[in-house]
């Protein structure tokens, strides 16, 4: 199959479209989807930002309510009179009221306590939450927890200083609701006026409902993460991963995610963003910010680390719905370059084949018409090249015809007079003989010859003989019919062919006719010239079987008309025969 100029250019047109679309497709979608990651990093990081903000907040809101707690008069006058066992008890219902109130005010609160440096820590007034509210604690349910870090550590602290505990399962004996909890404990020591320590405030947190509250503005789908400081998994999606350090089993954060590990060991690194698989389960990949907390923690360093981790698949949906778009994009964009090759392959292919058709048609000899010419385009440039090139054509191809015609002639005609040569007139004689022969009937042959034509050369010249040989020619084919042909045969020598000889006295009429016009004077430059001519005549079948006997004989007929006188004519009979013997 032949594919069009138009098609095949419509077909790389559209090939590079579409491609050029596709790439273009491709590149904005992972561009986008690049970006997007970028940009989701970026806002989850912010939150994580936002989440950590909050939960330090809140720790030092605790902090502020166990500094309140501490400075209380109450506190105070407990540990001014605390010999006075009547003003004792006073105080420390007052204490116990107050404390009651702050535990009812903060339900993430699990419990608080006022301990005494004296008997091994032994509690002095402990508030506890339970299912159904908030109880104090008998004097005779008061506990010894001098062997506990928040209370040794605390102790060592001056006043106004925190110590921060960490986080773990509370498993302290009678903590009521706050029992297996996660729980943060903070504490800061109790000064008596004479400035020796008295005791120290604790209050015990419960972490799950204050992360609960920190939270709750974060989606649902998005996981959140709470590591401490040694990256065990404090909050998890998988619930069974959290205080794994408490039961035995630890799951750490930077077994899942390797790149944390640095940020858990060093100080100058405080937050990072990465795309993580193996958080909450290896087949759901998230993009995951994390940030470190410091406490304001007097008695040691401590920090914990809160990530947040969103779906990948939900970052990508937009970039989905670009891709999808894309897609439509780019087959619409086919369709287009389909559509448009296809109308270019009909705009380029028509005058290209009428093109085709009209240089066909030339081929073959027909004028070339139907070509584009009125095109203001390469296609109307290259019509009008093809018409000026087959006008050329045409007319030379005319000129070589007219000179094929002149050669033609040349060949067979004699140049000076234009009457057949003797090569014409022989075919003439041939063609005539075998009609003749053929149908039985005779014809004649003249054999004409100026008289003493060289004295008109040798006296007037060369063209005035050149003259006076057309105006005889002109005169004797004004005596013969259109049928019959009169040819020069070299010099002053003429013949004549007369075909279907009607009667036998034809040929003589002709001769006495040529005879009595050359009698007329020749004209030539304005003189007066006068011309004879000898003619010799001979018939077929009687004077000759055969073409040159037959032109012999007219010939030598001519002869003897010239040796007995001059300007008259002779059939070829048996004398003549006899007198070219004679001469011969
Ligand atoms: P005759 O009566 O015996 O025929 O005498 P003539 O002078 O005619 O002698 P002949 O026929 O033998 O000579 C013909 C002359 O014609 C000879 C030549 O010089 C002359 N001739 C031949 N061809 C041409 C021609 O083309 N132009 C002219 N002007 N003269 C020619
Ligand atoms: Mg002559």
């Amino acid at each position: 199959m032949r594919l069009s100029v138009g098609f095949k250019i419509g077909f790389w047109l559209a090939l590079l479209g579409t491609f050029a679309t596709g790439l273009m497709g491709f590149y904005a979608y992972t561009q986008s989807r690049e970006m997007l990651i970028a940009s989701s990093q970026d806002k989850l990081l912010t939150a994580t930002r936002v989440l950590a903000l909050r939960f330090s907040h809140s720790v030092n809101a605790v902090a502020s309510d166990v500094r309140f707690l501490s400075s209380l008069s109450a506190l105070k006058q407990l540990t001014a009179n605390r010999s006075d066992p009547k003003l004792s008890a006073i105080y420390r219902k007052q204490l116990e009221d107050v404390m009651t109130s702050v535990l009812e005010a903060h339900p993430e609160y699990f419990q608080v306590r006022l301990i005494g440096a004296a008997d091994y820590g032994r509690e002095l007034v402990r508030v506890d939450k339970v299912e159904n509210g908030v109880i104090v604690v008998p004097e005779s349910d008061l506990q010894e927890k001098g062997h506990f870090p928040y209370f040794f550590k605390t102790i060592k602290l001056s006043p106004g200083e925190f110590y921060i505990s960490r986080i773990n399962l509370n498993k302290e004996q009678g903590s009521h609701a706050g029992q297996g909890q996660p729980t943060l404990r903070i504490a800061t020591p109790v000064q008596t006026a004479d400035g020796s320590i008295f005791g120290v405030v604790v209050v015990n947190v419960d972490l799950n409902s204050l992360f609960s509250f920190i939270r709750k503005d974060i989606p649902a789908d998005i996981n959140v993460v709470l590591t401490n400081q040694e990256g065990d998994y404090m909050v998890h999606p998988v619930a069974a991963k959290n205080f794994g350090f408490d039961k035995g089993v630890r799951y750490r954060i930077q077994e899942d995610i390797a790149e944390l590990s640095p940020m858990l060991e060093r100080d100058n690194q405080d937050s990072m963003v990465l795309n993580t698989a193996n958080v909450v389960s290896p087949a759901s990949a998230s993009v995951a910010a994390f940030v470190k907390v410091p406490f304001v923690s007097h008695a040691e360093h401590r920090f914990v680390v809160i990530g947040l981790l969103t779906p990948l698949q939900k970052v990508l949906e937009e970039s989905r719905a670009l891709g999808m778009n894309i897609i439509r994009i780019t087959l619409l964009f086919i369709l287009l370059a389909l559509g448009i090759s296809f109308v270019l392959a009909r705009y380029l292919s028509r005058p290209l084949n009428s093109m085709a058709k009209a240089v066909q048609r030339f081929a073959a000899g027909e004028p070339m018409t139907g070509l584009p010419v009125d095109r203001n385009d390469e296609i109307g440039y290259l019509a009008n090249s093809f018409e000026s090139m087959a006008s050329r054509l045409s007319a030379r191809v005319d000129e070589l015809k007219s000179k094929q015609q002149f050669l033609g002639n040349l060949a067979y005609h004699d140049h000076l007079t234009g009457l057949p040569n003797r090569l014409l007139f022989l075919d003439r004689l041939k063609q005539t003989f075998i009609k003749a022969q053929r149908n039985r009937t005779r014809f004649a042959v003249m054999f004409i010859d100026l008289d003493k034509f060289k004295e008109i050369n040798d006296t007037h010249g060369h063209a005035v003989g050149d003259e006076v040989l057309k105006i005889a020619a002109l005169r004797m084919q004004d005596c013969i019919r259109h049928a019959d042909t009169l040819a020069r045969l070299a010099g002053d020598e003429f013949t004549i062919l007369l075909e279907d000889l009607n009667s036998p006295s034809d040929p003589a009429r002709i001769a006495q006719k040529i005879i009595a016009y050359f009698e007329q004077p020749f004209v030539v430059e304005e003189r007066e010239l006068f011309m004879t001519c000898s003619i010799g005549i001979s018939i077929y079948p009687q004077d000759g079987k055969d073409v040159d006997t037959l032109l012999s004989s007219a010939d030598a007929a001519m002869y003897e008309a010239k040796e007995q006188g001059r300007n008259d004519f002779r059939f070829y009979s048996d004398n003549t025969a006899e007198s070219r013997q004679g001469r011969s």
